[in-house]
């Protein structure tokens, strides 16, 4: 799968080889600070071409593996996680989408792409085996022992002839390396080296060049979060992000930040543009990259990034960070957390920023998102509530998305409370009957869509001095007092039969009520108390949250005829339109029915 349909990009082998070795050094580097017999002077990553032979040599003197390591490591691509996923979802079409396929790192495997043979020596630090692992690819390896002097790892890869759709030659000419270590691998902070030919003038006898053999480094060094802003390119961060990060598509946001002042350090963050493939997974891990003065200390630094933003990737360098205190220490490193703090503040700066000034893009980042953000104003205790309340997004009557600023800004002096209603969409909320008759006055409802939308919402308790509101709630009224009392007394004439509703629902409701809250619909559920429907669902799904229901009054539309036919109906019809009712206004709340059956069975009757 991956040689033949992962990449139109064969050339991205090549950095895939090179952060190997980059990453294999570093390795080495970190344990040079507390074993000061690891000589750590001339660490650097050889290229070598041989036209001739048709080879591309990469070595590097990083950490080395040994032989059980060649094994584990490169031995067995059927263990790595792209391929189990591949297996999962064998039937799936989207397979055949390379964006899914593009969120995994291809790593050591993407030179089978350029290569019809691949060999690796390589020997450990603190090994004193060497061993040249060999293979053409998906027919399996080989790995024997063999003489190597020095400490690191060498791969030469044995490039594939020209095809008619393929050329693989360019491979082997030093320009288009040259070019591609600038395009991919520049920022690599060990000098990434080559021996270049070149023509030259020669001196001895005019117009005519000899040729010149040196060793040429490659790459800048500069790693990209260092550079000021202004020698960077868009196309640059968006290479850097995919990458580094194993995504197929451009970030949604970049953040490159320098700070100064508690805490010194530069922060390089990315919101990406589509959830990880994992993302909603437990194995998901949150967490920057944590670096010191450019060296790798931590892959992911999970107490950088409070949990309403998991979904940013990136890295963060401090020179403030000691490298050689040990990683538990650093959990608790002071530093580390005014760090946090400054990154918190700032990724809420720049969405506040982006929300403010390209709103499509915020909608963008939102829709993806939100839910994180919305979470962590629940999550807590409601901790976090006031620094994220003003990042929210709803979708509301008003069309599109909508602040809660925005929302309170329209709001009529004569509008209590901000409204919302719960549901499956915003298609269904706006056709329930109690938000068309609110709408109809003409207030503004917010349509809450994700289960964790009235939690976060009860936890912010007000907004600017207005509370929240569910529309769906039996005691939402918007009556004039004239009009309330009209309905009480209604109520108080239809006693008797009522009750008898009542009755016949037993512990499903805890009342039937008329009500002049509908319009021309004619029923409808309500919940009473602190558990509204939408919580009562969210509880059910939850393991021991069976006790939390919510209490139902089925409301009936006193404008509607249909109230004037159950007070004069006998007990029977009472008995069988009271259940029709009672299961129409579970399927109007989204709530499923016991027995459909009878539903069906009870209105085709009425029919005939
Ligand atoms: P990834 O780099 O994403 O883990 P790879 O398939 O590229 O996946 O590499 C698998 C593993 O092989 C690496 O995690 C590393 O442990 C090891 N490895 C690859 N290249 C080298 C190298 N040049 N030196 C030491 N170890 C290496």
């Amino acid at each position: 799968m991956m040689i033949n349909s992962i990449y139109t990009h064969k050339e991205i082998f090549l950095r895939e080889l090179i952060s190997n070795a980059s990453d294999a050094t570093d390795k080495l580097y970190f344990k040079s600070l507390t074993d000061t017999s690891i000589d750590t002077s001339k660490l650097d990553i050889r290229i070598d071409l041989d036209k001739d032979a048709r080879t591309i040599t990469i070595s590097d003197n990083g950490i080395g593996m040994t032989p059980d390591e060649l094994e584990k490591n490169l031995g067995t691509i059927a263990k790595s996680d792209s391929l189990n996923f591949k297996n999962e979802n064998e039937d799936d079409e989207n397979m055949e989408n390379i964006e899914v396929i593009g969120q995994f790192g291809v790593g050591f495997y993407s030179s089978f792409m350029v290569a019809d043979r691949v060999e690796v020596v390589s020997k450990a630090l603190g090994s004193d085996e060497a061993a040249r692992w060999t293979s053409e690819g998906a027919d399996g390896y080989t790995i024997e022992p063999c003489e190597k002097d020095t400490i690191g790892t060498v791969i030469t890869l044995h490039v594939k002839e020209n095809t008619e759709n393929d050329d693989y030659d360019q491979y082997l000419e030093q320009y288009k390396i040259q070019e591609l270590v600038k395009k991919y691998s520049d920022y690599i902070r060990y000098p990434i080296v080559m021996k270049m030919t070149s023509q030259v003038p020669d001196p001895d006898n005019e117009g005519e060049y000899i040729t010149e053999e040196g060793d040429e480094t490659l790459n800048s060094m500069v790693p990209l979060w260092r550079k000021s802003k202004g020698e960077i390119k868009n196309e640059d961060y968006n290479e850097f992000y995919k990458q580094k990060f194993y995504d197929y598509t451009d970030p949604a946001l970049v953040i490159h930040s320098k700070t100064e002042g508690q805490a010194t350090f530069d922060a390089l963050m990315f919101i990406p543009k589509n959830a990880p493939f994992d993302f909603y997974s437990k194995e998901y891990e949150k967490g920057l990259q944590l670096y010191s003065n450019g060296v790798l200390i931590m892959d992911k630094c999970a107490d950088l990034l409070p949990d309403y933003f998991s979904f940013v990737k990136g890295l963060v360098d401090s020179a403030d960070l000691s490298l050689n205190i040990s990683r538990e220490i650093l959990q608790h490193d002071h530093q580390l957390k005014i760090i946090a703090k400054a990154i918190d503040k700032k990724i809420k700066s720049e969405l506040t920023k982006l929300l403010r000034k390209e709103r499509e893009k915020y909608e963008e980042i939102f829709k993806t998102f939100g839910v994180q953000l919305k979470w962590g104003v629940y999550a807590d205790y409601g901790m976090n509530k006031d620094g994220l309340k003003d990042l929210l997004l709803f979708k509301s009557s008003n069309g599109g998305y909508t602040t809660l600023k925005e929302y309170r800004d329209r709001m009529a002096d004569s509008q209590d409370d901000i409204y919302y209603a719960c549901g499956e969409n915003e298609e269904k909320i706006a056709l329930l009957p109690q938000c068309e008759a609110v709408k109809e006055k003409g207030f503004e409802v917010l349509y809450f869509t994700d289960d964790v939308d009235e939690f976060a919402i009860q936890m912010l308790m007000e907004y600017d001095g207005k509370h929240f509101a569910n529309i769906l709630k039996d005691d939402f009224d918007l009556s004039t007092d004239a009009e309330k009392e009209a309905i009480q007394k209604k109520n108080e004439d239809s006693k008797e039969w009522l009750e008898k509703m009542k009755n016949l629902l037993g512990d499903e409701v805890t009342a039937v009520k008329l009500t002049n809250k509908l319009g021309k619909h004619a029923v409808s559920l309500a919940a009473e108390g602190y558990v509204s429907l939408e919580m009562a669902k969210v509880f059910s799904q939850m393991p021991g949250g069976d006790g939390m229901k919510a209490q139902l009054v089925l409301e009936i539309s006193s404008e509607h005829p249909i109230a004037e036919k159950l007070a004069s109906s006998d007990d029977e019809t009472l008995e069988k339109y009271t259940k029709i009712l009672y299961n129409q206004a579970r399927l109007i709340a989204g709530l499923s029915v016991d027995n459909p059956t009878e539903l069906a069975d009870s209105i085709a009757e009425l029919m005939v």
